[in-house]
């Protein structure tokens, strides 16, 4: 089936270009096994070490017990997680969530509950899905365990995309509301983001799951900032 599907529907890797099969997904093999997790981090967060500091958790609180990063934002993972986001190849996510279980699984991490940082109902519409949802419920599904919306986005946020760090930290307080606190209540809660920059966002949510009663709140970030994104926000 999948043979004459991509005969008719013929596919190409959003990475490099060459022609893969439907069941591959947009992405072929040899581009998925080029995407390697992070090699120097934050045991804590994942997050990039700058003198032995944490660019992320170093000076504040952080609400996740632990925060893992599937990948570095370069490279295949980059095309991959921008053609998901703008190119609405929402095939991608099934890759992506075989990258975040393997992230999963070499942390070890238990969990009831998996769930995704919400997006405002206007941008949902907008892109036609939420890109960390798909990936949530496709690490679900996988591991066998149950994807629910646990989080809102309060209506008239202001966007952050263009903040700088200090702004966004201040902009993202009670930026979000807990949909069902009896289900959130004493659940050990993953929660999935794709792209980890300064952290305030995951931190954010963690926070209002942890302040409704969640018993344990991981989380997992596809694709960790580069460099480079991060010294536009701190310097
Ligand atoms: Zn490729
Ligand atoms: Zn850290």
């Amino acid at each position: 089936m999948y043979e004459l599907l991509s005969y008719i529907f013929p596919s190409r890797c959003v990475v490099c270009g060459s022609p893969v099969s439907l069941g591959d997904h947009d992405a072929c093999a040899a581009c998925l096994s080029s995407i390697k997790p992070p090699s120097r981090g934050c045991p804590r967060c994942g997050g990039m070490l700058l003198d032995e500091k944490c660019m992320v958790c170093g000076d504040r609180a952080f609400y996740p017990d632990r925060n893992i990063c599937a990948g570095e934002y370069r490279g295949a993972l980059e095309a991959i997680l921008k053609s998901l986001k703008f190119d609405s190849r929402a095939r991608l996510c099934r890759p992506l969530g075989a990258l975040a279980c393997r992230g999963l699984a070499e942390a070890g991490l238990e969990f009831d509950l998996v769930t995704a940082v919400p997006m405002s109902p206007g941008k949902r519409w907008k892109r036609g899905f939420n890109q960390s949802e798909l990936v949530a419920r496709t690490v679900a599904g996988t591991l066998g365990t149950r994807y629910r919306r646990l989080l809102m986005e309060r209506r008239g946020a202001p966007r952050q995309r263009e903040m700088r760090r200090t702004d966004r930290f201040i902009n993202v307080l009670d930026r979000y509301a807990a949909v069902d606190r009896k289900l959130v209540s004493g659940a050990r809660i993953l929660i999935i983001d794709d792209i980890l920059t300064t952290g305030a966002t995951i931190n954010e949510c963690a926070r209002t799951l942890k302040n409704a009663g969640a018993a344990g709140v991981y989380s997992l970030t596809i694709a960790r900032a580069g460099i480079k994104k991060l010294e536009n926000l701190y310097f």
